[in-house]
């Protein structure tokens, strides 16, 4: 590369840029490529300065409205495994959860008294998907019995709904030791078969529960569930709202009326309670 002329290299790295910007039209819109990804870019637009630093100007200015660094690319996600297509298409939902029960793709699976798949109804209105299994979901092997599932229950309630008109899952179906935030190893393992999930159960409707369900789910390790709430996204075509997880709630009065005003969101759009 070093010994090609200048313009050479200058429109490599136009139809570099070309081709990223065409993958990423193919690409799920909300999946936030992770810095890393433009790397081979950079590296083509700084051989581009070496070749000439006044020419190459109009080349960094090209490039610099791509996606917003990620501050820890470290943690950032494989995309791959956020895709909608899944190893396990011959499986139906309950074959699924036969496969994560004996599942071991992660140091989860040596803390686990059960794992934690998931509950509800097929097609329902609404599914939620919280962040993992506390110590109660552990031992009964269901999500949300704890007493963040207990105000989760109201939530549905005051939806008019009930629990077992939507579905329950979480991003890992197995207990981080100590309640700990699942890291991103853990996340990334176990994504794919909430993906799969998601493809089987079909809701109408998705409502992330606290940031490691949005983290996850927008593949953006520096997401904050304060930034992303009090909005209808789009995710592969389902609405989608983010709101604090039950958790939260009980430790802060104050995310109350913030997290009823995003179920009411989900409500309007389903045409509930009126
Ligand atoms: S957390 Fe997920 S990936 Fe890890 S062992 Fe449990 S089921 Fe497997």
């Amino acid at each position: 590369m070093k010994d090609l002329p200048f313009e050479v290299q200058l429109n490599n790295a136009v139809a570099a840029l070309r081709h990223l910007l065409e993958v990423q039209k193919t690409q799920t819109p909300l999946l936030i490529r992770p810095a890393a990804v433009n790397r081979p870019l950079r590296q083509q637009v700084q051989k581009g300065a070496a070749a000439g630093r006044q020419a190459a100007a109009p080349v960094r200015q090209a490039v610099a409205p791509g996606p917003r660094p990620v501050q820890n690319e470290i943690q950032a996600f494989n995309l791959a495994s956020l895709s909608l297509g899944d190893r396990w298409n011959n499986l139906d939902l309950g074959e699924l959860e036969k496969e994560v029960a004996k599942c071991q793709a992660c140091e989860l699976a040596g803390t686990r008294t059960n794992t934690v798949f998931g509950e509800g109804k097929i097609k329902p209105k609404v599914m939620f998907i919280g962040e993992g299994p506390g110590g109660e979901e552990d031992k009964e092997g269901r999500p949300f019995v704890g007493p963040a599932g207990q105000l989760l229950d109201k939530m549905i309630g005051a939806m008019t709904l009930s629990r077992q008109e939507c579905y329950i899952a979480n991003v890992v179906k197995c207990r981080p030791p100590g309640n700990k935030t699942p890291d991103a190893a853990h996340m990334e393992a176990c994504l794919p078969y909430l993906m799969a999930q998601i493809k089987r159960v079909q809701p109408e409707f998705i409502v992330l529960l606290g940031a490691v369900a949005a983290k996850a789910m927008f593949n953006r390790p520096d997401a904050v569930v304060g930034r992303l709430r009090a909005k209808v996204h789009q995710w592969h075509d389902i609405p989608l709202v983010v709101t604090y997880h039950p958790a939260a709630l009980l430790r802060e009065q104050g995310y109350k009326r913030p997290a009823w005003e995003d179920l009411k969101l989900v409500m309007a759009r389903l045409n509930l309670g009126g």
